[in-house]
């Protein structure tokens, strides 16, 4: 049998697995293992295991369409392009929206937020990571000037320590899994802080059940513990720390003794005791965390805590240490940093930095210029502005995301997207939102194309092509030059390849400079900042000084705040939501996977055993989950694993979807909505 196998990275999670693609006639129609990766050592989880199933099912778009009379009709790529370009054209900037791709590669990220910036010249581009980290982005880059994971993967098996808050770490990001039961054979504890008993919770020394929405309540009253014991790093506090006497001031709070920060998380006072202990005196202790840190009104002082603890012991810029955020889907980190963001370019280079402004204006050479040298708007100021203020944004244009399942508060952003006057979807899949489009752009998968991605530990590895596209469908960024020629840009759009896009990016990234194809073709690829040709990249971030320009980490001194939305007599319990082993986000990939789809075939709503005796309710009974937003029935999973007082659905599932309930209320500083807290009434559904 005449097998290819064509070495690629996972297009699900963060973690950035590599594999093989095995290619039989031409198709994709299997995974095998790539054994030389550093990340994964060949193997995979169940995700990667089967990421090749999705690729050639039927449903895949293979042709453009265009809604004529509320149904979708075939057409050429010249109606699709020239109905996009007289639309857009006829729109002011202000009026238009860009939503990237946490799920496409850099180039075609990059491509975008210059199609956005450039050739529709508006300010106004965000992605999901709005929804997932962009906490992480702001409350990293205000405490150590730079908003990424600082350890790599491999550096979590050093730790003696491994503190997990907020992510179910065995369960979302599989292979970094294996890196902590590496810690905890080289004789590493795990502390494990979450309100769900999940898998990774039974592998930790020691567990703590807790409320969600407790966090910053739970980092000052640690803080504290190990400041009265002695326990901080002086000298790292006082060579390379700001802020902290005021953190002292606040975490040495009565409020935050162990016996009162039990009563407001749940946890019992002695395992915050020795949580204090074994972080505080261990020989190096690293922080994992995902997004039941991030995604709440805090989301950002939940992050800055996180670095007020590792910096308060000493342990950033070290191996075995880390603030080490677990960034959600493939290619996150890269569309952060390729500024598909409302305020940066690539590298997080600041739109309203005039320095930065002129390089990329000179840099693109658009006759008419770019857009203002301004802000623009988060996606969920985007939803907000159009349910709030129909007409002032009428144009959006959307690459390989889905916000009609991973928008909070569903029925709002329902009626938001309603209110556009029109809406382009560029996809593998007719999705829920590219059912809303009025013209719907088929794209190539990640199986389909060249291009890099960027993992959760800042490491820019390749994606490789093993089959071609179906039917007419094309490469991401092909597709946008060719909008953006439809448009009159043709010159400032000019790719002959992906790798043309790279050295483009290269060379207006500072902290990718020192990147190229051939060097990130090797197994090992390059984790930026990467600043020159000769340098190797940069594992661990903040050896020595942090990124801020004197070099100090900033201490926060930060009270605890409770969530926006808290149970009361009407809606008694609080929802919380997140992810499960066999599916990714919104599903569009796992729920077309038969054997992921097999695994889980639909949602559920996780409810404590004392809590559905009380409410009558069995196992795998269907039951009814409303909020103040939203009203769906869910089958009941029935367990000891999570707290008492705590529901908890995946979000994966359309028939059920956990966002018809979620709350849209906002950290006011990076504006991600708080999914993991709000209140919720569960019934028995009663017969007719
Ligand atoms: Fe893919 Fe993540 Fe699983 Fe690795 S751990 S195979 S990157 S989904």
């Amino acid at each position: 049998m005449d097998l290819k196998y064509v070495q690629t990275t996972c297009p699900y999670c963060g973690t950035g697995c590599t594999f093989n693609l095995v290619v039989k006639d031409g198709k994709v129609v299997g995974t095998a293992p790539y054994q030389r990766s550093p990340v994964n050592e060949g193997r995979v989880c169940p995700k990667g295991t089967y990421a090749h199933e999705f690729v050639n099912r039927e449903d895949r778009l293979k042709v453009p369409l265009i809604k004529k009379n509320g149904k979708f009709e075939e057409a050429t790529w010249d109606e699709a392009y020239k109905l996009i370009a007289e639309k857009f054209k006829g729109y002011k900037p202000s009026e238009i929206a860009v939503l990237s791709s946490a799920r496409t590669s850099n180039e075609e990220n990059y491509a975008l937020m210059k199609l956005a910036r450039g050739a529709f010249k508006t300010t106004h581009i965000d992605h999901c990571a709005r929804l997932c980290h962009s906490s992480t982005v702001a409350g990293l880059a205000a405490s150590f000037g730079s908003g990424a994971m600082t350890n790599s993967i491999d550096d979590i098996a050093e730790s003696k320590c491994v503190f997990i808050i907020g992510s179910n770490t065995f369960e979302q990001h599989p292979l970094i899994g294996r890196k902590i039961m590496a810690a905890k054979k080289n004789g590493g504890k795990l502390i494990y802080a979450d309100p769900r008993y999940t898998c990774t919770g039974k592998q930790a020394d020691l567990y703590m059940q807790f409320k969600s929405g407790a966090d910053v309540a739970i980092f000052n009253c640690l803080m504290g513990e190990i400041i009265r014991n002695g326990w901080e790093d002086k000298e790292w506090i006082a060579t390379r720390a700001k802020g902290f006497d005021e953190l002292k001031e606040m975490v040495l709070r009565d409020d935050y003794l162990p016996e009162n920060v039990e009563k407001i998380s749940g946890i019992p006072a002695e395992q915050l005791r020795t949580a204090a202990e074994w972080i505080g005196t261990a020989e190096s202790s690293t922080l994992l965390y995902s997004m039941g840190i991030t995604q709440h009104t805090v989301g950002v002082d939940n992050v800055k805590s996180t670095a007020n603890l590792q910096m308060l012991t000493g342990n950033i810029g070290k191996r075995g240490g880390g603030v080490n955020a677990l960034r959600g889907q493939n290619n996150v980190q890269g569309a952060c940093d390729m500024g598909a963001l409302p305020v940066v370019f690539t590298g997080y280079q600041k739109v309203i930095d005039p320095a930065a402004y002129k390089k990329f204006e000179d840099a693109w050479g658009f006759p008419d210029g770019i857009c203002a040298a301004a802000n623009g708007y988060e996606v969920t100021t985007m939803v907000n502005v159009l349910a709030d203020n129909p007409g002032e944004l009428k144009g959006m244009y959307i690459m390989g995301e889905n916000p009609m399942l991973s928008d909070p508060d569903l029925t709002h952003a329902e009626h938001a997207f309603k209110n556009l006057d029109f809406l382009v979807v560029q996809d593998i899949f007719l999705t829920e939102t590219a059912e809303f489009a009025d013209v719907v752009l088929p794209a190539a998968c990640y199986a389909e194309k060249v291009g890099t991605q960027t993992s959760t530990e800042r490491r820019v590895q390749m994606w490789r092509k093993a089959q071609d596209p179906p039917g007419d469908a094309k490469l991401d960024w092909k597709i946008i030059a060719e909008v953006a020629a439809a448009m009159g840009y043709a010159d400032q759009f000019a790719w002959e390849s992906a790798e043309d896009i790279f050295n483009e990016i290269a060379e207006l990234t500072p902290s990718y400079h020192g990147m190229n194809y051939e060097r990130l073709a090797k197994p090992e690829a390059l984790h930026w900042p990467c600043p020159a040709l000769d340098h190797p990249g940069t594992p661990i971030l903040h050896i020595g000084k942090c990124a801020h320009p004197d070099g100090k980490g900033v201490m926060h001194a930060l009270e605890w705040k409770p969530p926006a939305e808290v149970p009361d007599d009407e809606y008694p319990f609080i929802l919380t939501t997140g992810r499960i082993l066999f599916h990714w986000h919104t599903g569009s990939m796992t729920r077309r996977s038969e054997t992921l789809d097999k695994e889980v075939p639909t949602g559920f709503v996780e409810i404590n055993t004392e809590d559905a005796r009380a409410l009558g309710i069995k196992d795998k009974e269907l039951v009814r989950a409303s909020t103040r937003r939203g009203v769906i029935d869910v089958p009941a999973k029935v367990t000891r694993d999570i707290m008492k007082g705590v529901m908890f659905m995946p979000f994966h599932f359309a028939e059920c979807a956990a966002n018809r309930l979620t709350n849209n209320a906002l950290d006011p500083i990076c504006k991600i909505p708080e999914f993991k807290a709000c209140a919720v009434k569960i019934e028995k559904i009663q017969e007719a």
